[in-house]
């Protein structure tokens, strides 16, 4: 059996059928998560007998840090390799008063975002429980401080892995001691699992990638948006944000001469109007071999002030990460 991204309670039922009392399965979830312990070997209050056992008929896998690179502001980007050998990208955002990790679900992507580096290899598999963990324990340790916020944003649609997702969230709240407010998903708009989100009643944060205020634009960019109009998908946000009573926030790409003009800023108040939002603005970072660019900075201050003049609240990705191509699927491009 493979031990990390089990749950306590599989934990002790292994350690029942290994022939332990259970509490030794909670010292073994405690050595995994809260020690970060890489090995039966370390884990010295469990009894010999207990941990050749546990070689013999278990596994702790964890990933392998394969490349790192670091920009000056802190924000470090991780390529790392799984058991397989396949490859996944995190970041690891270091703050004054916090440390965020961002996260990826899936290797590779189904959804085919026009502007995405994750798109172009397509879809190959889903991450595990203990795949997605994994990865804030990881960069944990590199940052040797604890982790306080956790981002579903990196490669994959969190969505489209839905069980694996829910589970790792679970793990990260009651094992790594995560908030649930310090979680957020960010879907590009699955409307039937973000209801079913909702109705596990986490207070997580929804976040959505919208990137543009009608459904012809939206479809040109996204092609899973195709079954999903933006009024369907903009009345189950609204659903969301009163039953959780969380703000959701609304991630607005912005490309250059594409979807970033005053004349989309106001369409975007008019979608958003009387919504319990907050809007997220992202400059594009350029992918090679893609043709979308980045806006100018005064575009950009253009775009933020018509959202502003209505009353949105706005928030605008910092550049932070820039310089280590900390976008969507870059760094496993390059390498490749
Ligand atoms: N599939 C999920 C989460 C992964 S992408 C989603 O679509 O929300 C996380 C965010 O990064 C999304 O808003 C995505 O559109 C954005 N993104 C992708 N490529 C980017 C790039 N090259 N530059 C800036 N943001 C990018």
């Amino acid at each position: 059996m493979e031990v990390f991204g089990a749950t306590r309670a599989e934990l002790e039922e292994l350690a029942v059928k290994l022939g332990e009392p259970k509490y030794r399965g909670g010292q073994l979830a405690d050595w995994i998560y809260k020690k970060d312990a890489d090995d039966f070997d370390e884990m010295t209050n469990l009894p010999l007998s207990f941990r050749q056992k546990l070689e013999k008929s278990a596994l702790l896998t964890r990933s392998k840090i394969v490349k790192r690179s670091t920009s000056r502001d802190g924000t470090a980007k991780f390529l790392l390799e799984l058991a397989d050998g396949q490859q996944i990208e995190s970041v690891l955002l270091p703050y004054e008063d916090r440390v965020t990790v961002c996260v990826s679900t899936q290797v590779g992507c189904a959804a085919g975002c026009q502007f995405c580096a994750t798109a172009i290899g397509g879809f190959i598999r889903n991450l595990t429980p203990g795949e997605i963990i994994d990865q804030v324990l990881t960069l944990q340790r590199e940052a040797g401080r604890r982790v306080t916020n956790v981002v579903y944003m990196g490669m994959g649609e969190p969505l489209l892995n839905y069980d694996a997702v829910l589970a790792s969230i679970r793990l990260l709240n009651s094992e790594v001691g995560i908030s649930m407010r310090k979680i957020t998903v960010s879907t590009v708009g699955i409307v039937p699992r973000i209801k079913k989100l909702q109705s596990e009643d986490l207070q997580l944060t929804l976040a959505i990638s919208l990137h543009a205020p009608d459904d012809d634009l939206r479809r040109r960019l996204i092609p899973l948006a195709e079954r999903y109009p933006l009024n369907e998908l903009m009345s189950a946000c609204r659903e969301y944000a009163k039953a959780t009573s969380r703000r959701v926030t609304y991630e607005y790409l912005l490309l250059a001469g594409v979807n970033d003009s005053p004349v989309h800023a106001r369409k975007l108040t008019e979608l958003l109007k009387g919504m319990l939002a907050n809007v997220n603005l992202i400059p594009y970072n350029e992918v090679c071999g893609k043709h979308y660019r980045r806006p100018k900075s005064a575009a950009v201050n253009a775009f933020r002030e018509v959202l502003e003049q209505a009353g949105i609240e706005v928030t605008q990705r910092l550049e932070r990460g820039h310089a280590v191509s900390a976008a969507c699927g870059q760094l496993r491009g390059s390498v490749k």
